[in-house]
């Protein structure tokens, strides 16, 4: 760890940062809430809800339309925001930023894209044992439709993915690999840089499902040389309804459109349509203009404290965490990778999640119990779910002591 990164760490002022996020002060059944379920959405600062506000009562019309004020005055703010994700990406050029609806309709985007140009029937797609719904069925449905096959890189009992038989996967048939840059359910960070050098000497693109990373990860698209990234907007303190695909130009140049429309025509005849260059070919139809606009202002919020900062403090958060929780009787983490994002999964021998995660919520902590829309994981590792603990920068050690004193309680009740 450099000492710069030491040096922002130790400058974080967590219970300044918390008055940013109004919904921190609020109570549930009468105490504090203590809000550990990030990973499914993140709360907002003031800045991205005085951001919507600001729109609505200041620049609300439509984008690339109008000749009014208003029109150009939204219009220019829309595109900054674009360019403040490039910049936050380190991608290339602006039009390699599409706006999306959030990470599943950026997969799904792609998935029906690059599959109708790229894959053709005895092909293969790679995937991964621990990938979220939304990162395995649009490849299903796509590998269906063209007559691909789909095949999945194992991972071991700490929820690392087994580098090894990655490796033996590889052929010259395979027409993309597709994984997440950090598991939601386990936390998991991938070897992501090893898997994209590995996959170009076969010349196979690689798609990153950032939804779990790019909060809490410095991410550089260029040097890390990916091929297709993607996130959403209400992970990273933004609003719901956006979120990013990120594509190298020479690959989404040869995409064809995903959904017709509005805004994405060059010429439309009855006869023939024409379509529109990068970025406008992928965004049919009025976007979620407030949201796109206020994913740039979550993205300054971010920037402004510092990602390094913010996964140096997450990182001693996940480690107090993790110390915790495995001084609970009878409690046992699933996913125990060497390296590891602020999720912490776990199961109490003989309790059901769901149990827990409801004796918690009465104490006014949120956490997620479940599948974590990971089926086939769960599968796995042999359990119907875990209770998830998901941590982001407002969270405390106070609030982790909390839930700690929570979770024994529970375990005392109900075992
Ligand atoms: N992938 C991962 C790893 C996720 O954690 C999530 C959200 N839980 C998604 C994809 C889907 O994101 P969204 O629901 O915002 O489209």
């Amino acid at each position: 760890m450099s000492t710069d990164v030491m040096v922002a760490s130790a400058t974080l002022d967590i219970e300044k940062i918390r008055k940013d996020f109004p919904i921190l002060e609020r109570k549930v059944y009468g105490k504090p809430l203590v809000y550990f379920d990030n990973g499914a959405t993140a709360q907002k600062p003031w800045a991205v809800i005085k951001g919507i506000e600001d729109y609505y009562t200041q620049l609300n019309s439509n984008v690339h339309r109008g000749v009014h004020h208003l029109s150009q005055q939204a219009t220019d703010a829309y595109e900054a925001s674009r360019r403040k994700i490039q910049a936050f990406l380190n991608a290339k050029h602006e039009h390699e930023v599409i706006y999306t609806k959030g990470t599943t309709d950026a997969i799904n985007l792609v998935a029906y894209s690059y599959g109708k140009q790229f894959v053709k029937a005895g092909d293969t797609v790679i995937i991964s044992a621990m990938e979220h719904h939304s990162n395995i069925v649009p490849w299903q449905i796509m590998c269906e439709d063209r007559g691909a096959q789909l095949k999945v890189i194992p991972i071991n009992d700490k929820g690392e993915l087994q580098m090894d038989a990655f490796a033996q996967l590889l052929h010259d048939r395979v027409k993309l690999i597709s994984v997440a840059y950090v598991s939601n359910t386990l936390g998991t960070i991938n070897p992501v840089k090893e898997i994209i050098e590995l996959a170009h000497q076969y010349k196979i693109p690689v798609f990153l499902d950032a939804a779990q990373a790019v909060q809490h990860i410095p991410i550089d698209v260029q040097e890390l040389d990916v091929d297709f990234l993607v996130f959403s907007g209400h992970k990273i303190y933004g609003p719901t309804g956006i979120g990013i695909l990120y594509g190298k130009e020479a690959l989404l140049n040869q995409m064809p459109p995903y959904q017709g429309g509005g805004s994405m025509i060059k010429q439309v005849t009855f006869e023939k349509t024409t379509y529109h260059d990068l970025p406008f070919r992928f965004e049919a139809g009025t976007p979620n203009i407030e949201a796109c606009i206020n994913l740039g202002t979550a993205i300054d919020y971010v920037t402004n404290i510092g990602l390094p900062a913010i996964q140096q403090y997450e990182h001693e958060l996940l480690e107090y965490l993790t110390e915790q929780l495995l001084a609970i009787d009878k409690l046992r983490i699933i996913g125990t990778a060497a390296e590891k994002s602020g999720v912490v999964s776990f199961i109490v021998e003989g309790v059901h999640p769901y149990d827990v995660g409801v004796l918690l919520d009465k104490l006014g902590i949120a956490v997620r119990t479940g599948h974590h829309c990971t089926q086939p994981l769960m599968e796995f590792f042999g359990i119907p779910g875990t209770v998830r603990v998901s941590l982001a920068f407002y969270n405390t050690k106070a609030e982790i002591d909390q839930l700690a004193a929570g979770i024994t309680r529970a375990v005392n009740m109900l075992t």
